[in-house]
């Protein structure tokens, strides 16, 4: 069981429509009742519904945020982008920079520095995924791959205080695989030793589920979830949530 104040991020990806927003309201009525001041419910959702979603959690205290954004603070003629500014006019109060699925398709650690320096600006809070292939996993280079991600991320940084780190290993999104718990522990103990700012956030990502919640909470440096697949439903989410206290 843990006491601690804890992060629950529900990224939904390229899903869901207007009345998707719907099956917010079982987490609404839940984050008002049973939350105790306890948890930060933060919602990712697409670009198209952070708008009405931001309408919808008003007055409660879930927030916001954005899954990606570009990199030019400024208006410009970028066809199909969105930059942090406008995420921010709409009611995005975090963005998360860095998910594997971004990386995959041509998000380097320079551009992603670049990302997070115009989200700060923009005055949004910033959601880092860092995490290793299976590929480098098996080479061993775990350690160094989140080192090299974490400072070239986050180099010229000050504002560390506005920064969430999301240990995601890229082989356990949405395989069904999490880390063995020693090794998910050491590897959350390392990213918290290498940040600068000891009070930074790391959370786990990857697979978090109903069922292995109960190992995954056990283990004391871990200050929340990222959850993809099981935050589209709001039970499961609600039942992880709750897990996490029982
Ligand atoms: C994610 O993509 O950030 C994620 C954690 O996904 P899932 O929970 O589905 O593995």
């Amino acid at each position: 069981m843990t006491n601690k104040y804890m992060y629950f991020i529900a990224n939904w990806k390229m899903y869901g429509g207007i009345k998707t927003l719907d099956s917010l309201n079982k987490v609404i009525s839940f984050s008002k009742t049973h939350t105790k001041n306890k948890i930060k419910i933060i919602y990712c959702p697409p670009f198209t519904l952070i708008s009405s979603l931001s309408q919808k959690v008003k007055n409660t205290s879930i927030e916001v945020g954005a899954q990606n954004c570009h990199e030019s603070q400024k208006y410009a003629s970028l066809t199909g982008q969105i930059n942090s500014s406008m995420l921010k006019q709409v009611g995005a109060k975090f963005v998360i920079l860095g998910h594997s699925e971004n990386r995959q398709t041509g998000d380097k650690n320079k551009l992603i520095n670049k990302k997070i320096k115009s989200s700060l600006k923009a005055g949004l809070k910033v959601i880092l995924c860092i995490g290793e292939s299976l590929r480098e996993k098996s080479k061993n280079k775990t350690k160094k791959i989140l080192k090299n991600q974490i400072n070239n991320c986050l180099s010229g940084i000050k504002k560390s205080s506005k920064i969430i780190i999301a240990y995601e290993p890229v082989w356990a999104i949405g395989t069904g695989l999490i880390p063995k718990l020693d090794n998910l522990k050491k590897n959350i103990l390392f990213i918290k030793n290498i940040l600068k700012n000891k009070s930074v956030k790391v959370l786990y990502g990857g697979s978090v589920n109903i069922q292995n919640i109960k190992d995954l909470k056990k283990i004391d440096p871990i200050d929340g979830f990222l959850i993809g697949g099981d935050s589209r439903d709001s039970k499961k989410f609600i039942d992880i949530i709750k897990k996490t206290y029982i």
